[in-house]
């Protein structure tokens, strides 16, 4: 068995075998995204269901010496989602596709990253309500992680709300050591629902602002 093989089964194991792929058509339609420009093709992806499995997929990325490409919508115009040079894992988000909450009374929604800015802001408006920024013009795909991100902005109310990040209160984050860490208010393990982004120290949401995925998921 080769080492690639060996860390292939060890993924599988976390996923089961229908969210993860190596074979040869999977791997070339990962080595694009929206730029069309072929810098490489990952060994594998995988497709996370919570970030206790990315916690587990980065410790074997990490001991492995692995690059991982955390990936929303693709909708990078600038190579980001995908890999730069053969090989690594591809982490696929958008199975990550669920509202988690929608605390009305203090107008915060908690997601999870791979939504679509589409998805979310057709729930919200059920509730008359929506994102303030509404993501980026490629919001019908792109997800909420890869706008986060990307600082992104222009899907509309950007002029009055800023960038999505300006909106962003809490992050769970899983750090390429596998750590999973909580910013803001929801660091207070007494909190249920985030509801302030400063106050409980330096603002380390701000670190995975416009990061590309570099340091944490
Ligand atoms: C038609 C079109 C219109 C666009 N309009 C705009 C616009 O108005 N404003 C604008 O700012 N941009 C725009 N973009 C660019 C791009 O679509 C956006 O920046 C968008 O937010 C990218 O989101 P995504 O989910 O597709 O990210 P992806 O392309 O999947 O990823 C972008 C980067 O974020 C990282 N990443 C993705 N998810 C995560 C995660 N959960 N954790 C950590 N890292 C992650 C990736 O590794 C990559 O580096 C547009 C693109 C297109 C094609």
């Amino acid at each position: 068995m080769t080492r690639l093989s060996e860390v292939y089964k060890k993924l599988e194991n976390i996923v089961k075998e229908k969210y993860i792929s190596n074979s040869i058509y999977v791997r070339h339609a990962y080595s694009r995204n929206v730029d069309p420009v072929l810098q490489g093709v990952p060994d594998i992806v995988i497709r996370p269901k919570d970030a206790q499995e990315i916690a587990e997929i980065l410790k074997i990325a990490n001991i492995e010496n692995i690059p991982v490409t955390p990936r929303g919508g693709g909708d990078c115009e600038f190579g980001g989602s995908k890999p730069i040079g053969d090989g690594g894992i591809v982490l696929d988000m958008k199975r990550m596709n669920e509202i988690i909450n929608l605390d009305q009374e203090n107008l915060i929604v908690t997601v999870e990253a791979g939504i679509s800015w589409g998805k979310l802001n057709e729930y919200l408006c059920h509730f008359g309500l929506y994102t303030g920024c509404m993501g980026p013009g490629s919001g019908m795909t792109a997800a909420v992680g890869g706008g986060i991100s990307h600082h992104s902005v222009g899907g509309g109310g950007c002029a009055k709300y800023g960038a999505c990040t300006n909106q962003l209160v809490s992050l769970e984050v899983v750090l390429p050591t596998g750590d999973i860490i909580e910013t803001g208010s929801q660091a207070n393990k007494y909190s249920k629902f985030p509801f302030n982004r400063f106050g409980n120290g330096p603002d380390l949401a701000g670190l995975f602002c416009g990061d590309n995925g570099i340091f944490g998921v």
